[in-house]
């Protein structure tokens, strides 16, 4: 098997195919289908073991905000791993993590004062959780157990994100392991490349009085993913809804946890989505775009309220009992930092704003060929285009996404849904080549799928 002949490229095939499994993948397909091998990045460019080059219309799953290799990230990440690559926080601390923490609570709303650190979404929104559902334990009022959660969401892949998400064919096998929660119908807006149809949230608000008004003593918590959800396929709340629902957690006594893994640092727009909105939260759940797409860290973001009442003596075991081995590593606060400071900048100077508009733009003028794409959503950096409708067994989605790498993209579809996320520093002419690349290639499987 191991020949001299043999290439990069193919005893990486061979070895992914031999020993991989990969994530939210179905590795029949996996395998049926040629496999990239990513060896390198620069900018919003990725670069295969063959030296071939693709705009990376994914932000790395969601994540890339300066593009790949950034000089003065890489320069923030080997000064510390000259240092130390990592020790612990628990019980143990490092000035890079006091530091980010800093930053992070002069981002956040005025209310939140207090960083938990973890190392995925997922993480940050279990410790949202468990903190809320122990706090009301401390302060008297044990009955408070019950979570409010929305149609339609996406919190992470769990068991305690699953029962709060609603992500159907993802995690329905596992229903019988997750707990029950109270369920708000997502409002959708109906809107199409910019241009909004319609905005009702009155049913789900009208539900969420209802549970207010029959549960609230019994109900910890209400948590949601703002403006956007991001896994649901890009669906776009109502503006106004994010505030309507806080009034009402607020005024019922039931904290409210903002999921902002996916939206938090510039993806919508502002840096985070509840400072913008002047909604205050009791947890603030960031991730993803934290580190720039560089390094696996989470932060949860609380009160001083909520941090007074775990304050206590040792034998009172009042103390949160959570941690990761890597919470909070160092390589990754001193990424993050960096990045937040590179971003700020970009949002001073007016640079991100020309980015935002010039996606917008591309959005419209792409998307509004009705005959590939009956339905374009766009909100900040993203975008969802809806492929006409096709038998699931088909694949188009998937087949768009394997004919865009031929031209030079990388693009993820969910379903027949094609989701446009790219890195936040993305140039004008680079937009223009993602949209003009997947009208490409959309075009050729509509086509074949036509003339099938
Ligand atoms: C991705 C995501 C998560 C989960 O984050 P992981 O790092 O993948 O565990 C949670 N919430 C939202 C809104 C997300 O987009």
């Amino acid at each position: 098997m191991n020949t001299l002949a043999e290439s990069q490229t193919e005893s990486a095939a061979r070895l992914d195919a031999a020993h991989a499994w990969h994530p939210f993948t179905q590795m029949s397909e996996h395998l049926a289908h040629p496999r990239l091998f990513i060896e390198r990045g620069e900018g919003c460019w990725l670069y295969d073991t063959d030296g071939n080059r693709y705009l990376d219309s994914n932000a790395s799953i969601w994540t890339n905000v300066h593009g790949h290799n950034d000089p003065e990230l890489n320069a923030a990440l080997i000064e510390q791993v000259n240092k130390i690559a990592h020790s612990t926080t628990l019980g143990l601390a490092h000035p890079t993590g006091a530091a980010l923490s800093e930053k992070l609570v002069s981002i956040a709303p005025d209310n939140l004062s207090r960083v938990f650190y973890s190392d995925n979404g997922s993480n940050a929104v279990e410790i949202a959780l468990k903190l809320s559902f122990q706090y009301w334990q401390l302060t008297g009022k044990p009955e408070k157990t019950g979570v409010i959660a929305l149609t339609s969401a996406y919190h992470g892949d769990t068991f305690g994100t699953m029962s709060v998400g609603d992500s159907g064919g993802f995690h329905s096998r596992f229903a019988p392991w997750c707990f029950p929660v109270e369920r708000i119908p997502t409002p959708v807006s109906d809107e199409a490349a910019g241009v909004i149809h319609s905005e009702d949230m009155s049913a789900s608000l009208k539900r969420l009085d209802e549970i207010l008004d029959e549960k609230a003593s019994t109900t910890a918590c209400l948590i949601m993913e703002p403006w956007v959800q991001g896994s649901a396929g890009l669906r776009l709340q109502p503006r106004g809804f994010l505030r309507e629902v806080a009034d009402r957690c607020r005024r019922a006594g039931v904290h409210l946890i903002l999921d902002e893994v996916f939206v938090g640092f510039g993806r919508v727009g502002p840096m985070l989505i509840c400072r913008e909105e002047g909604v205050e939260p009791d947890f603030l759940c960031l991730a993803k775009g934290l580190t720039a797409g560089y390094l696996p860290l989470a932060a949860t973001l609380t009160t001083e309220a909520v941090f007074e009442a775990f304050l206590g003596r040792f034998e009172e075991y009042k103390a949160f009992y959570h941690g990761h081995t890597f919470t909070g590593n160092p390589l990754g606060a001193v990424v993050a930092l960096k990045s937040i400071e590179k971003l700020e900048a970009r949002m001073a100077d007016g640079r991100h704003a020309e980015t935002l508009a010039a996606f917008e733009a591309a959005v419209k003028q792409y998307g509004a060929d009705s005959e590939l794409y009956p339905v374009v959503r766009q909100r900040g950096m993203l975008a969802a285009l809806e492929l006409p409708e096709h038998p699931i067994e088909q694949r188009t989605g998937l087949k768009v996404a394997l004919e865009a790498r031929k031209h030079g993209l990388i693009c993820r579809a969910l379903g027949d849904t094609l989701l446009v996320v790219p890195p936040l520093v993305i140039s004008p002419e680079e937009i223009d080549f993602l949209f003009k690349q997947l009208t490409r290639a959309t075009q050729i499987v509509l086509n074949d799928s036509a003339s099938a």
